[in-house]
């Protein structure tokens, strides 16, 4: 591998990667011409894959025309065309788009409305913000302070106003039938209670990511549990916010997760896989009476630059014409199917597979020192790490996180973009399958 020179550029840690040199459909190559299958979409955002040539074409027709136009200056033709597109793909009564650059900002800016609505309908003393336990909402302030993930904020606990948590439906976790009714109920009770506790005047919101992105590994809710949870909000006056940034653009085999179960929430953030990479782009899409309660109030005290970029939203509106015109989401259900099914295939070969998990092609699987149990594999093993330079050396990208709070447990995000085919599907489990046997190995005593 050609080392990367050094760098003034910084990200997490000092870990340097190859040299991207180009990227089409599901591959990817370095500049020293090795190949990797992209197993991950990235950080599950190239959902249709990558350099699709409709998209950049749409792209560079936008380009020709204009590449910003400041919202305060001018409305644009790309925007108001993705925000119908948005607002029609939601459910109803969802009729107002806002555009930001990311999922942190869709979250942030979707905590904010909340505020506003609670101000504008004399309900000031709301303003807490409930959400689970582990989950992962953004890195920026507000955005952390729900989110559930103490090694990414216990740092800035200081800094800003940790919200209150409640467990994740890990079913699997603790024993639970998934499919059983009453467990979707046990857990979802958890907010009820967590409501009485806090004082239902206080609670402004609950936010939940209704598919699990990397902090649960593809947490799927148990039978009843979104149901549930929308109807003790509506008891309370909570708001519903769904965190769809990774859920969100097709990749469960819905355009938003939660219509699996057919639940709406007031607000919804999205990004990732809703420009799918091809520029930085999200959404927080919310409820008409909301919207024109904090209008009518004196307006939405919160806005960046870059919102409604044409650049970004004609890449946007691409990418959707794409996931229609191409029937992505229902290639996403059938793949995802297969790609599951095989996944759970290996737990025969690798006992250390404890759980299989997801929906569509957001899938996930656990890694375990015994799986009666579910007990993790111990710390400093560090297979979150291991396995995924193990894969990488072997062309898979795949995307890794520990669970369980962030501490202990190893989960892997398989998700490749909707585009793949079957024979992609059985590169992943041959890449899966060296790679596995190569950490049994270094485990072995
Ligand atoms: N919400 C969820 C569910 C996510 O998965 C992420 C990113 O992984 C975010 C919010 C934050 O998005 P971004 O990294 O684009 O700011």
């Amino acid at each position: 591998m050609t080392a990367p020179p050094p760098s003034h550029l910084f990200y997490q840690t000092r870990r340097r990667r190859p040299m991207l040199d180009q990227a089409r459909g599901v591959y990817m190559w370095d500049v020293d011409g090795k190949r990797y299958l992209d197993g991950s979409s990235g950080a599950m955002v190239c959902n249709i894959g990558h350099s699709n040539p409709r998209v950049l074409e749409a792209m560079r027709r936008q380009m020709e025309k204009s590449t910003f136009g400041y919202r305060l200056h001018f409305e644009t033709e790309a925007a108001e065309r993705l925000a119908e597109k948005t607002a029609a793909l939601s459910p109803p009564g969802m009729e107002k788009v806002f555009f930001v650059s990311g999922g942190s900002e869709a979250v942030e800016s979707a905590i904010k409305l909340a505020r506003q609505y609670a101000l504008a309908t004399g309900e000031a003393q709301r303003w807490k913000v409930i959400s689970r336990y582990p989950s992962y909402h953004g890195s920026t302030l507000g955005a952390l302070a729900v989110t559930g993930y103490t090694p990414m904020t216990a740092p800035f606990d200081a800094m800003m106003r940790p919200m209150p948590k409640i467990p994740a439906p890990r079913a699997y976790l603790d024993g639970l039938d998934a499919s059983d009714p009453e467990t979707g109920r046990h857990y979802a009770d958890k907010l009820e209670a967590r409501i009485l506790e806090e004082g239902p005047e206080t609670v402004l919101a609950f936010i939940v990511e209704p598919v699990g992105g990397a902090s649960t590994g593809a947490l799927v809710p148990p039978a009843g549990y979104m149901a549930r949870i929308r109807e003790i909000c509506d008891r309370y006056g909570v708001l519903l916010i769904h965190d769809e940034v990774m859920s969100g653009g097709g990749r469960t085999g819905r355009f938003f997760a939660a219509e699996h179960w057919n639940v709406a929430p007031d607000i919804l953030a999205v990004s990732k896989g809703f420009a799918a990479g091809y520029a930085p782009l999200g959404a927080m899409v919310a409820h008409d009476r909301i919207v024109e309660a904090v209008l009518d109030d004196g307006g939405f005290i919160h806005g960046y630059t870059y919102a409604g970029n044409p650049l970004a939203c004609a890449a946007g509106l691409a990418v959707i014409e794409e996931i229609e015109t191409q029937g992505l989401m229902e290639n996403a259900t059938r793949i995802g199917a297969l790609l599951k099914a095989r996944l759970a295939g290996l737990m025969n070969r690798f006992p250390i597979i404890g759980d299989v998990r997801g929906e569509g092609l957001l899938l996930a699987f656990e890694l375990v020192s015994d799986r009666a149990a579910m007990t993790p594999l111990p710390r400093e093993v560090k297979a979150f790490d291991r396995l995924v330079e193990i894969a990488y050396g072997h062309g898979l990208i795949i995307y890794s996180r520990r669970t369980r709070g962030g501490h202990e447990g190893d989960h892997f995000l398989v998700c490749p973009p909707m585009i793949a085919t079957d024979e992609h599907v059985d590169e992943i489990i041959e890449g899966l399958t060296l790679s596995l046997d190569q950490l049994m190995q270094e485990l072995a005593p």
